[in-house]
C-alpha cells in the first residue's frame, strides 16, 4: 500500500513504526498483468512492462525471492548493496543478467545462462521490451573508486511507456538527466533519496568539494524535474541505515519539500507496495502517496 496521506508521510511516526514490514513478511510479487513498479526495499524493485518482468539491484536473498520469476536482472553498479552475489544466487538462473561493463568476472561463476555487460548508450531487447543503459552520476569501482566496473542507470521501454532506475546518484553534474528526459518519455523514475547516513549529513555534502556519493531528497526532486517524469518512486531509504537518525527522515523530507514545491506525482511507497502505471498515464490528479 501507499502511505496514507501527505500528512502521514511528512509527520508520521518514527521509522521504527513507520509501517515497514520485515522483508520476510513481504508478499511475493505476482504477475499482475498490468504495467507497474513494486518497491521491495533499498534499490530493489520489480518493474512489469508489457508482460515482461525485471528486477533491479536485488538485495538480500529473501527479498530477491519475492521478485518472483523475472525475465531479467538489471544491476546498476558493483557496490555490494546493488551487485550482491548472495542475493543473485536466490534468482532463478534462467533470468538474463545484465551488469555494467567490468562486472562480468564478479558474476561469472553464479550460473546465469545469459550475462550481458552494458555501458551507457547500449540497448538490448529482452522479452517484449527495450532495455537501455543510460548514464548516471556515482562512483565507479566495487570496493574503492576506480574506472571499472562502471555505473549505469536503466530505462526500460515499450512503445512510448518508459520506466527509469537511476541506481545510486551523487551530487556531481546532473545534466545527464536532462538528456535522459529529452530522449525518453518517462512514466516513472526510481531515484535514491538517501544513503546509510542521515539526511542532514548528505545536505552538508552538497557544497563540499568531494560532494559525497549520495544525494538528499531535495536533490532527488530536482532530478525528477530534470527528467520530466510523471511519477517519482523514492528508493534507497528506510532499509539500510546506521541508526544515526530515523530511517523515515528521507521520506519525511521528500514529502515536505514536494508539498512546498507543489510537485505532483511523488509516490512514497512502503516495502512491497506497487505503483500501477495506469494510475499516472491518464493525467491523474497530483498525489503524494494518497490512498
Ligand atoms: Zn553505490
Ligand atoms: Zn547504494
Amino acid at each position: 500500500m501507499l502511505y496514507s496521506s501527505v500528512t502521514a508521510a511528512a509527520t508520521g511516526n518514527d521509522g521504527a513504526s513507520s509501517g515497514f514490514r520485515p522483508s520476510e513478511a513481504l508478499a511475493r510479487v505476482g504477475d499482475s498483468g498490468t504495467d507497474g513498479v513494486t518497491w521491495l526495499g533499498h534499490a530493489t524493485a520489480v518493474a512489469e512492462l508489457a508482460g515482461t518482468r525485471v528486477v533491479f539491484d536485488p538485495l538480500l536473498p529473501w527479498r530477491a525471492k519475492k521478485a518472483g520469476v523475472v525475465d531479467a536482472v538489471l544491476v546498476t553498479h558493483s557496490h555490494v548493496d546493488h551487485l550482491n552475489r548472495w542475493s543473485l544466487r536466490a534468482i532463478p538462473r534462467e533470468a538474463h543478467l545484465v551488469v555494467p561493463r567490468g562486472c562480468r568476472d564478479i558474476v561469472s561463476d553464479l550460473g546465469f545462462a545469459r550475462v550481458t555487460e552494458v555501458t551507457a548508450g547500449d540497448q538490448l531487447a529482452i522479452g517484449g521490451i527495450e532495455v537501455h543503459a543510460v548514464p548516471t552520476r556515482h562512483d565507479n569501482g566495487r570496493w574503492s573508486k576506480r574506472d571499472a566496473p562502471e555505473c549505469v542507470g536503466y530505462v526500460i521501454k515499450r512503445d512510448k511507456l518508459a520506466i527509469h532506475h537511476a541506481g545510486d546518484v551523487d551530487f556531481s553534474d546532473h545534466r545527464v538527466f536532462d538528456d535522459i528526459g529529452k530522449r525518453f518519455d518517462i512514466a516513472a523514475t526510481l531515484l535514491p533519496i538517501g544513503g546509510m547516513m542521515p539526511v542532514w549529513y548528505y545536505r552538508t555534502r552538497r557544497t563540499r568539494i568531494d560532494q559525497g556519493v549520495h544525494i538528499d531528497p531535495d536533490c532527488a526532486l530536482d532530478i525528477y524535474e530534470r527528467l520530466g517524469a510523471r511519477a517519482l518512486v523514492p528508493v534507497h531509504w528506510g532499509t539500510l541505515h546506521l541508526r544515526l537518525g530515523l530511517p523515515s527522515m528521507p521520506r519525511r523530507r521528500l514529502a515536505k519539500i514536494a508539498l512546498a514545491r507543489n510537485a505532483s506525482g511523488v509516490h512514497i511507497l512502503e516495502h512491497g507496495a506497487r505503483l500501477d502505471l495506469a494510475e499516472i498515464s491518464g493525467g491523474a490528479e497530483p498525489r503524494l502517496g494518497a490512498p
